[in-house]
């Protein structure tokens, strides 16, 4: 077992603005697994994904890791865990335009203390395994939505995280790009036993999960 959440509850502002966006909320992940979280819009699901990837903490409620509970961490512990375990696919592909592919790749190798030369070989292993090689010197302002979510994901993978999470991976793309995404996410998944967490609208996506988890106003359903 890799993540597990107990009634957690997460909730926004205070008074009048207070948003309850998670209500003892209760899940597993399993080491491996691969994982759709659906529902309507504004059910929670971006907030249960923030979460998951200790990008935010529960307002209550317990959160653990490997058996070790770790609600109450200390924000540079969680940061580190953060580092460390999670990779992330964000919406909108957040890549620096100005920068090249290669340099967008090597964007969360810069807090590793490795050798440059060894973060530069890793930056071009990602770069093979997902058929970009000779996107490199290209800007990332130049790439067409495919490219930028390849570039995305290589991203995401050149830390060698244990579980990844992606966000709408395929919500901008068209048919058949979207299904190269997939493509890569199930391979992620069996090849490299990665964990993956993916939020989405897709059908397709569900599909290719070994669970789906349906949220509805902050609770599975
Ligand atoms: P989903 O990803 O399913 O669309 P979210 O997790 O983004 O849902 O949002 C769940 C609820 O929490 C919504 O009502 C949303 O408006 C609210 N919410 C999300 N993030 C914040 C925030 N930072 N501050 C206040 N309310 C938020
Ligand atoms: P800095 O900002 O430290 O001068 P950069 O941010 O341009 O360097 O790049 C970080 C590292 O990645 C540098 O070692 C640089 O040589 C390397 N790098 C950047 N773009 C490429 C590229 N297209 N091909 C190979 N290496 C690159």
């Amino acid at each position: 077992m890799s993540i597990r959440l107990t009634k957690v509850d997460k909730i926004y502002g205070q008074g009048d603005a207070k948003v309850h966006a998670l209500k003892e909320l209760s899940l597993t992940i399993t080491t491996g697994e691969m994982v759709a979280i659906m529902g309507p819009s504004g059910s929670g699901k971006s907030t249960l994904l923030n979460i998951l990837g200790c990008i935010d903490r529960p307002t209550k409620g317990e959160y653990s890791y490997k058996e070790n509970e770790i609600s109450h961490i200390k924000a540079k512990e969680m940061a580190r865990l953060r580092n460390e375990v999670f990779g992330f696919v964000i919406q909108d592909f957040a890549l620096v335009d100005r920068y090249t592919v290669f340099k967008n790749i090597m964007i969360p190798l810069s807090y590793s203390q490795k050798a440059i030369k060894s973060k530069k070989e890793k930056v071009e292993s990602v770069l093979k395994q997902l058929n970009i090689s000779e996107k490199r010197d290209v800007l990332a302002a130049n790439l067409s939505g495919g490219q930028r979510q390849r570039v995305a994901i290589a991203r995401a993978i050149v830390n060698e995280p244990e579980i990844i999470l992606a966000d709408e991976p395929t919500g901008s793309l068209d048919s058949a790009t979207g299904q190269d995404v997939l493509d890569i996410f199930t391979k992620l998944n069996s090849v490299e036993k990665k964990t993956i967490i993916i939020v989405t609208h897709d059908k397709e996506v569900a599909s290719c999960c070994h669970r789906i988890v349906n949220i509805q106003d902050g609770m599975i359903v």
